[in-house]
């Protein structure tokens, strides 16, 4: 195959459906690939909450009338699905004390629950209607070389190998990106040896006593190996929101050996865990799964004339709105570059300055919000119960939500010296939780 495009995007999830759209509107020669058969069809775990908060990723984000609009970058995504606004936080103790923050934005939600195959199905239309964008599903994208002339991209599809050649690449094929690996590149990143298996339920009739929430179950006593995130949180479903659905989401390490799988947690929850009267007469109707490892972001996104975006240049990730920024933010600078030889590195720098996890501190300080775990939960349950009756407000927010629940913490903390003194210099001492300890990927 030796036909050349203006642009090769690896990875058609939400980075690379965003920015294959708007470089063929740029009128760009355009060639989308994924690996998957059914492209919108979502296996990988996702809560899919659009994260509201002003400022995130120097951003703000809002779903209003059937769209995602990007108030900084000045865009808006047409989204025609349902949503559910969740008006409330709530961290559950593994003995069933609650830790409660209500919504701060203006219309009180912490977080809008929406649905991500809505979302790509409507974003995977607009880039085919573009006849200047060819779309080659089940087609897995195995490397890419900067070459003389642009880049060359090593495909394989229904079972054979070839190279397509670029004038640029984007690498938008998530927090594994085999693109990434053939640049090279992870050997620049920091890594915490930690890996994180994920496993998600989408189920139906589950007795719910915190309707309109983002649920975290926090403690040891919630799972079989005393580690992990729970979450949980109402999704709509094929476009209605009439019967509730419940997301599900449990990530273990995987510590190998005898430690429980997340699917042993996750039945484990559901079936015998402390909260199984919730799920009695539950229906799962969906599964899905995750790996995730643990590496720094990209201190430079773009290698030569390839751009990595979304999560396969991030920590973690991007969230899904932020896929989609940074895909819009590559592709103009694709585009700019494209016409007039300049511009790829408004793109980087943009990177630079809003993806909070560039800041080593934030990694630090945003695991450390999932460092509740570290302590026994008959504290958790002790800290929680403080908060009966706290009128607390923020965000479903990875970057914020650490400091929240800290500050709703501290505000009892002379009662907390006066009871508890050990816990109180457990807690001062909070901001000592290495990242390894936090994200409990340490060897106990
Ligand atoms: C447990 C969990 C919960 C989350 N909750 C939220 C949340 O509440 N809100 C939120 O906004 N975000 C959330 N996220 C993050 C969100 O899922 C990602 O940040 C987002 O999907 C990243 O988009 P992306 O396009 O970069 O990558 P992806 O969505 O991973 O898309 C990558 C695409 O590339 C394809 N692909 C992969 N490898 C190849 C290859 N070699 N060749 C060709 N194609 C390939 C895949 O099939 C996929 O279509 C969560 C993630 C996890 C794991």
């Amino acid at each position: 195959m030796s036909k050349k495009y203006d642009v090769i995007v690896a990875g058609a999830g939400p980075a690379g459906l965003m920015a294959a759209q708007v470089l063929g509107e740029k009128g760009a020669r355009v060639l989308l690939v994924d690996i998957k058969k059914d492209l919108p069809r979502v296996h990988r775990a996702c809560c899919a909450n659009l994260i509201i908060e002003p400022g995130t990723h120097r951003e703000w984000v809002t779903c209003k009338d059937g769209a995602f609009h990007f108030a900084e970058n000045r865009f808006s995504i047409p989204y025609s699905g349902a949503v559910i606004g969740l008006k409330r936080s709530v961290k559950v103790s593994a003995g069933g004390k609650t830790l409660t923050i209500a919504g701060k934005s203006p219309e009180g939600q912490v977080a809008v629950s929406y649905e991500k195959e809505a979302l790509l199905q409507g974003m995977l239309a607009r880039a085919a209607a573009q006849n200047n964008i060819e779309i080659m599903p089940e087609t897995q994208a195995l490397g890419v070389e900067n070459t003389a002339g642009g880049v060359a991209v090593k495909l394989r599809s229904k079972g054979a190998e070839f190279t397509v050649q670029g004038s640029y690449a984007v690498a938008a094929d998530g927090v594994n990106s085999h693109l990434v690996e053939s640049l090279g590149l992870n050997k620049t990143r920091r890594t915490f040896l930690g890996r994180f298996m994920v496993a998600s339920y989408h189920m139906e009739e589950v007795d719910c006593p915190y309707p309109e929430s983002w649920i975290t179950f926090m403690g040891k006593g919630h799972t079989l190996g005393g580690r992990g995130q729970i979450y949980m949180c109402p999704k709509p479903h094929g476009g209605a929101t009439d019967k509730t659905v419940y997301e599900l989401t449990v990530g273990v390490p995987a510590l190998g050996g005898a430690a429980p799988s997340a699917k042993q947690e996750i039945d484990h929850f559901i079936n015998t865990g402390k909260f199984a009267s919730w799920f009695q007469h539950a229906r799962i109707i969906d599964t899905r799964a995750a790996a995730l490892n643990f590496l720094t972001p990209l201190v430079n996104p773009v290698e030569g004339t390839v751009a990595v975006v979304g999560d396969a240049a991030a920590f973690i990730e991007t969230y899904v709105q932020g896929a989609i920024m940074y895909g819009y933010q590559a592709a103009h600078a694709i585009a700019n570059q494209l016409a007039t030889g300049a511009g790829l590195d408004a793109y980087a720098r943009s990177w630079g300055n809003s993806f909070e996890y560039n800041d080593p501190e934030e990694i630090k300080r945003s695991t450390q919000g999932f460092g509740l775990h570290v302590l026994e939960d008959k504290d958790i349950d002790y800290l929680f119960g403080l908060t009966a009756g706290d009128d607390i407000h923020g965000f479903v927010n990875e970057f914020s939500d650490p400091l929240t629940v800290r500050t709703a913490l501290f505000n009892h903390m002379t009662q907390i010296e006066r009871e508890r003194p050990v816990l109180a210099a457990t807690l001062k001492r909070f901001s000592d939780v290495s990242v390894a300890e936090a994200l409990q990927v340490n060897a106990q």
